[in-house]
């Protein structure tokens, strides 16, 4: 569990401050010095954030998000020193976290929908994510979409994710174990669908499964060989598509494991 681990000592927000309140037995409050580890886990955090600004991030509602989801307690403890460089990092069974940089980027992508065109303060509806993980962008999409859907094919990675956001007691975030190439019709429509996993082409389901007004971000094998970023609109008039930058993400797979 996340808590066992060492590293920052958390500074919780204020939802998962109410959550650990209830699983941890009465000890007696320690003033907190400001040189704590928890203080060092909120700057080192800050300094991600400002890095991110400086990248070309500049959704207000994204960097806020990034800003207060504890990346650290999402990564193995041997790892906890890196949770906010820019960089990817192992999350067990084969699976990889992606860099900030890119998790920022996509949110920031599905921020575009055209639903919330004007509207820069504005949630999205329901978000399907393909490819829980460790949990750690479920948690950032749960800060900028009233409701968060997020499959995983791999039941190891689904229990971690399972466990690692279990103290944080969101009600709002639905952990699902499936096959996500053929989505989630149950949550269905959804205002977003981001995939943290490339393949072939975007499934047909995930359309279908995509409000109007409502955008998928995908990582899909592009022209070149390799993969590129690709955001699809749908829209009243039909679909849009543009295809963006190269990226290299792990492949989506058929099927539960
Ligand atoms: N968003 C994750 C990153 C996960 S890496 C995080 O924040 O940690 C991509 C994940 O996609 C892997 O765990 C992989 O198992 C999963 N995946 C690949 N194909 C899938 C599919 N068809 N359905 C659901 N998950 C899939």
């Amino acid at each position: 569990m996340a808590t066992q681990r060492p590293g920052f000592p958390v500074r919780l927000t204020p939802t998962a401050s109410a959550a650990t309140r209830g699983r941890m037995p009465a000890a007696p409050v320690k003033p907190v010095a400001p040189s704590t580890p928890s203080m060092a886990s909120d700057a080192v955090r800050a300094r991600m954030v400002q890095k991110l600004a400086a990248q070309g991030i500049s959704d207000a509602r994204v960097l806020r998000a990034m800003g207060a989801v504890e990346r650290h307690r999402f990564v193995d403890s041997a790892l906890v020193n890196q949770a906010y460089e820019d960089t990817s990092l192992p999350i067990g069974l084969g699976q990889t976290i992606s860099k900030p940089n890119v998790v920022a980027r996509m949110i920031e992508l599905l921020m575009g929908a055209p639903a919330l065109a004007g509207k820069p303060e504005g949630k999205l509806g329901r978000v399907l994510e393909i490819g829980t993980g460790c949990g750690y962008q479920a948690a950032v999409l749960n800060h900028v979409a009233t409701e968060v859907y997020s499959i995983e094919r791999l039941r190891g990675l689904h229990e971690r994710a399972r466990a690692n956001l279990r103290p944080f007691r969101l009600a709002t975030v639905h952990l699902i174990l499936g096959d996500g190439m053929i989505g989630y019709a149950k949550g269905a429509p959804y205002a977003g669908i981001i995939a943290a996993a490339g393949g072939e082409a975007v499934p047909e389901a995930w359309i279908e499964q995509l409000a109007v007004g409502g955008r998928i971000v995908a990582p899909t094998h592009s022209a070149k060989g390799g993969q590129a970023l690709v955001v699809i609109d749908k829209t009243p008039r039909g679909l849009e598509r543009l295809v963006l930058e190269a990226v290299h993400f792990v492949p989506l797979k058929s099927g539960i494991a």
